[in-house]
């Protein structure tokens, strides 16, 4: 392999199961991960907090700015971000939040500021970096670019099953199914930086592999790539 860090970017909609095979990409090709949707979410639970209101874009922005984010990594590789010194919880996963942060996550200003974050994070060190638009706007040099996706059914199954053993949320299976619907809709049409994917993605589906059969899709796919790279 060359000298360069090696970031690997892997893109998709909500619980599709990113996060799960991204801690275990990176544990396998011993680099860190990054968790980029959290760092939004802590924004996200700044103006819950600050009982900002969310369309309140010129206020988000500033918080934005302001806001005293740490991105740390822990002994067992994995990067904790952290909102005011302290971690974020189990809060920041609830659809409120969620719904919050798909709303400020679509201001230029906030995306500008958290791309910068995480490009200083990962260049120096290399990454598996999960997220929404990785491959696209944050690391779009990267040969390393991974979409994953599954139907909508599959993933809020997933999800809800995550929420109710976490007894995080009460919301119905199918009030669960629309707010993850709606997510998605306004995560793929926002102007700025929206879930998309071009032909530089390798698209993975996750709805009809186990997470292993996933993770050992990419590796293949990040190892012959490497062999073929020039040294
Ligand atoms: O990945 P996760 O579901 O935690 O992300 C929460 C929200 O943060 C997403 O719905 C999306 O609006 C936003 N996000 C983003 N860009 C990223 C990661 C997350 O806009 N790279």
């Amino acid at each position: 392999m060359k000298g360069e860090p090696l970031i690997v970017a892997i893109d998709g909609t909500s619980g599709v199961g990113k996060t799960t095979v991204a801690r275990r990409l990176a544990v396998a090709l011993d680099v860190p991960y990054l968790e980029t949707g959290a760092m939004y979410r802590a924004l996200g639970l700044k103006v819950d907090q600050l009982g900002v209101d969310p369309v309140n874009q010129s206020k988000v922005e500033e918080l934005a700015a302001d806001l005293d984010l740490e991105l740390r990594r822990e002994e067992n590789g994995t990067v904790e971000v952290l909102l005011d010194g302290r971690h974020l919880g189990d809060r920041a996963r609830q659809p409120r939040i969620s719904e919050i942060t798909s709303a400020i996550s679509a201001y230029p200003r906030v995306r500008r500021i958290m791309v910068e974050h995480q490009r200083s994070f990962a260049e120096s060190r290399g990454a598996v970096v999960e997220g929404r638009d990785i491959g696209t706007k944050v690391f779009p040099h990267t040969p390393y670019k991974f979409f994953l996706q599954a139907p909508l059914e599959t993933r809020v199954r997933r999800r809800f099953k995550q929420l109710q053993e976490s007894g995080q949320s009460n919301l119905s299976a199918d009030e669960l199914m629309r707010e993850v619907g709606q997510r998605d809709e306004r995560d793929s049409t926002r102007a700025e930086s929206p879930l998309t994917l071009d032909s530089s993605y390798r698209v993975v589906d996750t709805g009809s592999r186990s997470i292993e059969e996933v993770v050992q899709v990419i590796l293949e796919e990040i190892q012959q790539r490497l062999m073929k790279s020039p040294a």
